[in-house]
């Protein structure tokens, strides 16, 4: 009985530990790089205005810090967070019909939709998603992952991209978010890596990827809906007022000292404390002051001329780059290419010795080279015919990796 107990104080602990946003607290850390939302520093005075009804499109990009192979969550896991955005920020949530009926009519559709980035700021095909080994193990709620110079990765272009960093979070601060009107540089929201989508490396009970949407909703000027204080105000007027966050998953209705009627607390809307799996709502109010940063004049305007997720207007064939296993970042390039490939490994990992492997699309093999350089090996690929190929590079006892190419017709 007695280690049963110790076990649950154990367990309490470890929960308690769990905060579920440290966004205030980076806003009073940083007040003097922060502006009011009223008066954005980065306020656009040109493109044009958002339509009535009009789908906001988003490009993000998300930066994947690992300094661990566990911490480098698959592409399949970021799929999965993208997923849950547009759901939650369309309605289209299966669990809305968790919503009680009394919020049912003021729940919204924010119509906003999130989209991987295909273009990258050098106007090349990207997959929207960077893999970086970083030297941190664990990162504090002070930006230095979004700075290269830090261990982090430098932020895209905050006027095109909404840039997501994804890492280790020192005492398990499941994430925090910019307010509009920061600086460009560190514009943003940051995710601790095992509440990042639904599937992978995900921890209940923060396994629903609504840390990213509650983030995000920071990223659209939303506030708490207690205000940060006892009583306070969110600023939006459809959301009732309540003492303070809720945490776990309470049952409806929950009512606190300030409840201005019997219906009580929003528990289950995205911007309390509660859990994934309790969260189901935006409200009418909170959409209009999310698309009202998209307006002519605001914030948030030039996504609105935003085309980087438009993979036509991306300069060549993908870039097989950030192909990254056991911490092996390699690049293979250019690409399409004509008289030569270049293999670059990006980290310190040993890929001599490997074997490279060049095949056609029906499976015919051109090419078959060791690699004899730490860094970079050259095959000579001049006579080829123009097409697609496949570049297979094989280690003894791992999975062989592979690249597709392009071979451009020669221009001599
Ligand atoms: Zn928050």
């Amino acid at each position: 009985m007695k280690i049963v107990f110790t076990f649950i104080i154990c367990l309490s602990f470890v929960y308690a530990k769990a905060q579920r946003c440290g966004t205030p607290e980076y806003i009073k850390q940083n007040i003097s790089i922060f502006t009011s939302p009223a008066t954005p520093a980065t306020a656009e005075t040109e493109g044009r205005d958002t339509l009535p009804n009009e789908v906001i499109v988003v490009p993000v990009v998300i930066h994947v810090l690992y300094h661990n192979n566990n911490e480098n969550i698959s592409d399949q896991q970021v799929l999965s967070q993208l997923k849950v955005l547009n759901n939650d920020y369309r309605r289209l949530n299966a669990d809305t019909v968790n919503t009680p009926a009394p919020f049912k009519s003021i729940a919204a559709d924010a119509r906003i939709v999130f989209c991987l980035a295909k273009v990258d700021p050098n106007g090349k095909y990207t997959t929207g998603i960077i893999h970086k080994y970083t030297n941190t193990d664990l990162f504090l709620s002070d930006d230095e992952m979004k700075f290269s110079s830090s261990g982090g990765d430098d932020a895209w272009d905050s006027k095109k991209y909404l840039n997501i960093w994804v890492c280790n979070l020192f005492g398990r601060t499941l994430g925090y978010g910019v307010m509009p009107g920061g600086p460009a540089d560190r514009d943003g929201v940051v995710i601790q890596y095992d509440v990042f989508g639904t599937t992978g490396n995900v921890t209940a009970p923060f396994n629903k990827g609504r840390t990213a949407t509650h983030e995000i909703g920071h990223w659209l000027g939303l506030r708490h809906l207690w205000g940060d204080a006892e009583c306070g105000d969110d600023g939006i007027a459809d959301t009732p007022p309540q003492q303070t966050n809720n945490s776990g998953c309470p049952s409806f209705p929950h009512l606190s000292n300030c409840s201005i009627n019997s219906y009580g607390d929003m528990f289950m809307n995205f911007m309390d404390f509660t859990d994934d799996g309790c969260m189901n709502m935006f409200t009418q109010d909170q959409k209009i002051e999310m698309r009202s940063l998209f307006a002519k004049g605001n914030v948030r305007n030039s996504f609105l001329n935003s085309t980087v997720c438009d993979s036509s207007n991306a300069q060549g064939a993908p870039l097989p780059t950030d192909t990254l296993t056991n911490n092996i970042s390699l690049s293979v390039y250019p690409n399409p290419f004509s008289t030569q490939i270049t293999i670059t490994s990006n980290t310190l990992v040993d890929i001599i010795g490997k074997t490279v492997k060049l095949y056609d699309v029906t499976g015919k093999l051109f090419v078959v080279q060791k690699i004899n350089s730490q860094k970079t090996s050259i095959i000579m690929v001049t006579h080829l015919p123009a097409g697609i190929y496949f570049l297979k590079l094989e280690g003894a006892n791992e999975t062989p990796k592979i690249f597709k190419l392009i071979k451009q017709e020669n221009s001599f």
